[in-house]
C-alpha cells in the first residue's frame, strides 16, 4: 500500500505506534536531549513545546529540491522552535524565538489535508522530531478524511535511532541533515553534543526503512532518503567524513543534495569565522569531496549561493 502510513491505519499500527510515542511524551526522551519532563502535563524541554504542537505556517514550498517541490509544490508545515540550536539558524524567528501558535491535532489534520487539496506532492513536516507523537496522533485523524499522500520527515537529524524505528511503515521520505562530522562543531554552534554520533545511527535507520530514492516517471521522489549536506564556512561540516560514512555505511548510490545556500543569519555574528557565506571554492571542493567518495546520486545547485527561500513567504498562521 502507497503511502506506507495507510496500511497502518488500517490494520490499528498506527493507533498503537502513536500511543507508545505519546507515553514518551510522560518524561520525554523524544530525542537526544533526553530532558525528562512531562509533556502530557505541559512541561517544556529545551524545546519550548509542551504537549500540543506549535506551528508557525503550512504552505506549498516550491524551493525544496526539484524531487520533493515537483510542479505542484511540497505541502510544507513549519513547526515551532527546534531540538537544536544553531547559532546561524535561518528560520529563528520560528524556531528560536516564539512566532508561532499552538493548534489542536484536528486543526493539524487539517492543514494536511489542505496542503493535498492544494495539489501538493507530500506533506513535508519541517523540524518534526520535537512533534513526532503530535503528528501521529493527527495522522490518525487525517487518514479516514482521505490523506493519501507521502509523508516527508525533514530534520535537523539530531535524533535517536529508537525514535525513528516507530516510524517504519508511516513515513515514505526521509530528509535529514547531516551537519556535522565533528562534536566539538555540533556542540559550539548548534548546542548538540553528540550529534554525529546520534545523526549517523538515525541514518542508517532511516536508510534500512525506505533506502536509496525512487522517483517516478515525473521525477517526484515517491520514497527513499534524501540527505541534506549544509556546506559551512571553513570546512566546519566535516563535509569528508560524513561522504565518507554515506558511501561506506549507507550506499554510494545515495541522494545526496549538496547545499550552498548557507546565510549567517541570527547570533551567526558573534562567531567571526562563520559570518559569511560560502566561498565558490568551497562549494566545489566539497562537490570534489562527494565525487571523490563515488557519490554520484543526488542535487548539486548550479547556482552557488542559491536561496531556497527566495520568494517563498513564509507567513504565520
Ligand atoms: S523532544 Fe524536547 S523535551 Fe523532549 S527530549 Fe527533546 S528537547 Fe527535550
Amino acid at each position: 500500500m502507497y503511502p506506507a502510513y495507510l496500511k497502518a491505519g488500517h490494520n490499528g499500527t498506527l493507533k498503537q505506534l502513536c500511543e507508545q510515542a505519546r507515553k514518551m511524551l510522560e518524561s520525554c526522551s523524544i530525542c537526544p536531549r533526553r530532558c525528562k519532563v512531562n509533556r502530557l502535563k505541559g512541561e517544556q524541554g529545551f524545546c519550548k513545546t509542551g504537549l500540543l504542537p506549535k506551528v508557525c505556517s503550512f504552505m506549498p514550498h516550491h524551493g525544496e529540491e526539484p524531487p520533493i517541490s515537483g510542479e505542484r509544490g511540497s505541502g510544507t508545515i513549519f513547526f515551532s522552535h527546534c531540538n537544536m540550536a544553531c547559532t546561524y539558524c535561518q528560520n529563528y524567528e520560528f524556531s528560536q524565538l516564539e512566532e508561532g501558535r499552538e493548534v489542536e491535532f484536528e486543526e493539524l489534520a487539517g492543514f494536511m489535508l489542505q496542503l493535498q487539496d492544494m495539489g501538493c506532492h507530500n506533506i513535508n513536516f519541517v523540524t518534526p522530531t520535537h512533534v513526532m507523537p503530535q503528528i501521529l496522533q493527527a495522522l490518525i485523524i487525517a487518514i479516514p478524511k482521505g490523506l493519501k499522500i507521502p509523508l516527508v520527515y525533514n530534520t535537523g537529524g539530531y535524533e535517536l535511532a529508537q525514535v525513528i524505528k516507530l516510524l517504519d511503515g508511516i513515513v515514505d521520505i526521509y530528509m535529514p541533515d547531516m551537519r556535522y562530522a565533528d562534536n566539538d562543531m555540533a556542540v559550539k554552534y548548534s548546542q548538540a553534543p553528540d550529534y554525529p554520533q546520534y545523526n549517523q545511527q538515525a541514518l542508517e535507520q532511516m536508510h534500512r526503512q525506505v533506502g536509496v530514492a525512487d522517483r517516478d516517471n515525473a521525477g517526484i521522489i515517491r520514497r527513499g532518503l534524501i540527505i541534506r549536506h549544509l556546506v559551512l564556512p571553513q570546512n566546519i561540516s566535516g563535509t569528508e567524513k560524513i561522504m565518507q560514512f554515506i558511501a561506506g555505511k549507507l550506499s554510494p548510490e545515495a541522494y545526496i543534495s549538496l547545499m550552498s545556500q548557507y546565510l549567517p543569519c541570527y547570533k551567526a555574528e558573534e562567531f567571526p569565522e562563520i559570518n559569511r557565506r560560502i566561498t565558490s571554492a568551497e562549494y566545489e571542493a566539497a562537490q570534489k569531496i562527494m565525487r571523490a567518495c563515488g557519490l554520484n546520486n543526488g542535487w548539486i545547485q548550479e547556482s552557488h549561493g542559491l536561496d531556497r527561500f527566495a520568494g517563498t513567504n513564509i507567513k504565520p498562521i
